[in-house]
């Protein structure tokens, strides 16, 4: 018997509450709430006479930490899951300390405003401290540690698949198959094909805000940062095929080299098509996707918000999108004295998930593992007070739930390495 409070409604949180539904022992009662509650009250609707859990919904404005603060009070949910966007893990971080109740969410803070001069300061010290670039680190939300450890509330960050299974499947492989890690490659590829010359599988901002960015990893334990998409290998995904994959700065690398200092090197691969690469070099180049507002016509307006309104909306491309994703970890390392590898990695049919929740996997991928670690923290297998990210709790169970619910993993002991 559990309340949960989930506060967004886009393409992740529609497959989360969908999976949370499909589990009504434990979510017994969800309220959905988000600025837009036509779309919280039209997935209720959808989702009623198909599960026993209660539905609510509510209008938030999570930017606003009074708002949710008043809503978490008047809820009195056991956890709140943060399916918004990174913009408002802080605000959501502070009312719950505030209300007193559990938090987790599925990516780590950035903020929408990058020209602002007080983040911009503390931002431009860290690139300089640590020596990469990216807009979003887990400074920002480690920094609650000490408060939520005083509250006895646990704090559980970027619980979708990567960040979030990917970690679990690094804590997997320390827990099962190696004494010490040596190298990590985290390999995600989309093999799918949505038909449109150019759209992106989640929230358009956020996304190309990512791959635009300078690509960074860990080497010998410091960063190496090198310009956007000039390390491009070709891998053979099983399931998939072969893809051409770029290196990307992502946040799981910055806490695995905290939580497995072992690891001398960790890198993250995405796969794209050339389609992509073209569209998003040209958006970039006519300043499509800055974050800075101009004047047009008298009104201000944001570039890369106004490319948001025109390109499909995520959660519309289930429908149309065939073929699988593949994500997974590749690991060098040691046992018992002998070097060896090791591969773990889901594959996912994006027909399939429309079938199952009118939504495409890289929604499905994110919604599930969303889930799965609400249902850790609820359960109680994940219970320890503070600020954590996935590697630091016990993968065994997640992983059997991810197994269950939909991401079943697959393991290979001989995989043929990236270079
Ligand atoms: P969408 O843009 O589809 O949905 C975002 C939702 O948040 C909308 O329902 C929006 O509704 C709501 N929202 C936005 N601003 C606010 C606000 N101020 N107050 C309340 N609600 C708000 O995004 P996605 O579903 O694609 O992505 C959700 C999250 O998942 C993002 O943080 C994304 O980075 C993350 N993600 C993580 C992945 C992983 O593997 N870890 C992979 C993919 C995504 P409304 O406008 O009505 O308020």
């Amino acid at each position: 018997m559990s309340r949960v409070l989930v506060i967004g409604c886009g393409g992740v949180a529609q497959v989360a509450i969908q999976k949370c539904c499909q589990v009504d022992d434990v979510f017994t009662d969800i309220c959905i709430a988000s600025r837009t509650v036509s779309k919280c009250d039209a997935l209720k609707e959808k989702l009623e006479g198909k599960t026993k859990t209660k539905m609510t919904t509510a209008k938030v404005n999570a930017d606003n930490k009074d708002e949710v603060v008043a809503l978490i009070k008047s809820y009195q949910p056991d956890l709140v899951m943060n399916i918004a966007l990174p913009y408002q893990d802080l605000t959501i971080m502070d009312a719950c300390l505030e209300a007193g109740v559990n938090y987790m969410d599925t990516a780590n803070y950035e903020p929408e405003d990058t020209d602002d001069p007080s983040w911009r300061a503390i931002y431009e010290k860290r690139c300089t401290e640590k020596g990469f670039s990216a807009y979003f680190d887990y400074s920002w939300q480690w920094a609650y540690k000490k408060k939520f450890e005083e509250a006895g509330l646990t704090a559980l960050l970027g619980c979708g698949f990567d960040p979030g299974v990917t970690q679990a499947y690094c804590a997997y492989a320390k827990k099962h198959e190696f004494d010490t890690i040596d190298t990590i490659d985290i390999l995600d590829c989309n093999g799918g094909d949505h038909g449109y010359a150019f759209a992106t599988n989640f929230n358009p901002e956020v996304n190309l805000r990512e791959v635009s960015a300078p690509g960074s990893y860990i080497e010998n334990n410091k960063w190496v940062e090198i310009p956007a998409m000039s390390i491009k290998r070709e891998y053979n995904f099983d399931g998939v095929g072969k893809k051409d994959m770029y290196l990307l700065h992502h946040e799981e690398i910055e806490s695995l080299n905290v939580n497995i200092p072992e690891a001398k090197r960790i890198r993250f691969f995405m796969t794209f098509g050339q389609s992509y690469l073209d569209h998003m070099r040209c958006l970039e180049d006519v300043g499509m996707l800055s974050t800075s507002p101009v004047m047009f016509e008298g009104k201000e307006i944001v570039p890369i918000k106004f490319l948001k309104a025109l390109l499909p909306d995520p959660a519309t491309l289930g429908e149309r999108t065939v073929g699988k994703t593949n994500i997974g970890c590749i690991f060098t390392g040691k046992k018992d004295g002998q070097e060896k590898s090791y591969y773990i990695y889901n594959i996912c049919d994006h027909q399939e998930c429309y079938k199952e929740v009118g939504s495409q996997a890289v929604s499905y991928t994110t919604g599930v593992p969303a889930m799965c670690g609400a249902l850790m923290l609820l359960e109680k297998k994940w219970n320890k007070a503070g600020v954590y990210t996935v590697e630091e709790f016990d993968p065994d169970p997640f992983i059997a739930a991810l197994d269950q619910y939909g991401l079943p993993k697959k393991e290979n002991h001989h995989p043929v390495l990236v270079d």
